[in-house]
């Protein structure tokens, strides 16, 4: 009960975050063109310029859209089962998802995956896990320059799989390391949009599925490396 409790208003926060990005935008776009139409107009637009508002509003409609499509789902997998996590996920098919939705954020970067063969099925809600890689792999592309390498691995070990997010960015410092999972925390001089809300979202979701997560340096000790653990299902 408490887990499931636990997991509602981890989803909670991410349907109110993911929300909000593109309504933000979209509301700025309507704005300035309607300012910049009629009699008294505040604001010049070139025909270019109105084309560009109208195609952020475009984009950010149909990511609205892609949104709330995921979470129809989500809501439909839930109801079908009481206790959330009770269904077996296969690890490379959550990767599969995470990563179709993060094409065009990872555009600008390599990416490698090392994925171990035959890895044992884990006991979460495939969805939610995957929203958890994939704020790891927005966040991945954010805090790192362009053309440098994000490597996902998926490994098992012991009663869990390991599944990890690493950049080659400016990394976060040990004394940050787990101020970050709060809400509403961003590290100084991070001007990148943004709420500080996707490590939050992402821990209340593992945890509500019996998984951990943490921050570690990537390897050669530069970079971020950020390590889920998440229960293998007995059979
Ligand atoms: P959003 O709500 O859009 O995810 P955000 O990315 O700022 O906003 P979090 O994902 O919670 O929020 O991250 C919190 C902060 O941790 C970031 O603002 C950034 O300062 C730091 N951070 C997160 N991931 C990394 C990373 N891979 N490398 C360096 N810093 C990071
Ligand atoms: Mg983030």
């Amino acid at each position: 009960m408490k887990q499931s409790e636990k997991l509602k208003s981890a989803l909670l926060d991410a349907v109110t975050h993911d929300l909000r990005t593109p309504l933000t935008s979209i509301k700025a776009s309507v704005t300035t063109l309607l300012d910049s139409e009629g009699g008294h107009r505040t604001i010049e637009l070139g025909s270019e310029g109105r084309a560009e508002f109208l195609a952020i509003i475009n984009e950010e409609t149909d990511r609205l859209n892609g949104f709330i499509e995921g979470m129809v789902q989500l809501a439909r997998i839930e109801a079908g089962s009481a206790n959330s996590s009770g269904k077996l996920a296969n690890v490379e098919e959550i990767i599969t998802i995470a990563l179709e939705r993060a094409e065009a954020v990872v555009a600008q970067h390599h990416l490698t995956l090392n994925i171990q063969r035959e890895l044992p099925l884990i006991r979460v809600d495939a969805r939610a896990i995957a929203e958890v890689i994939y704020n790891l792999v927005e966040n991945a592309a954010k805090y790192s320059p362009p053309d440098t390498t994000i490597t996902i691995t998926a490994a098992s070990h012991g009663n869990a799989v390991l599944i990890s997010v690493m950049d080659e960015g400016k990394g976060i410092a040990v004394e940050s390391r787990e101020k970050v999972f709060e809400k509403f925390v961003r590290l100084d001089g991070d001007r990148t949009d943004g709420l500080g809300l996707g490590l939050a979202i992402a821990r209340g979701i593992v945890e509500a599925q019996n998984g951990t997560v943490e921050i570690k340096s990537g390897d050669n000790n530069s970079g971020t490396k950020v390590k889920l653990t998440l229960p293998i299902g007995e059979e």
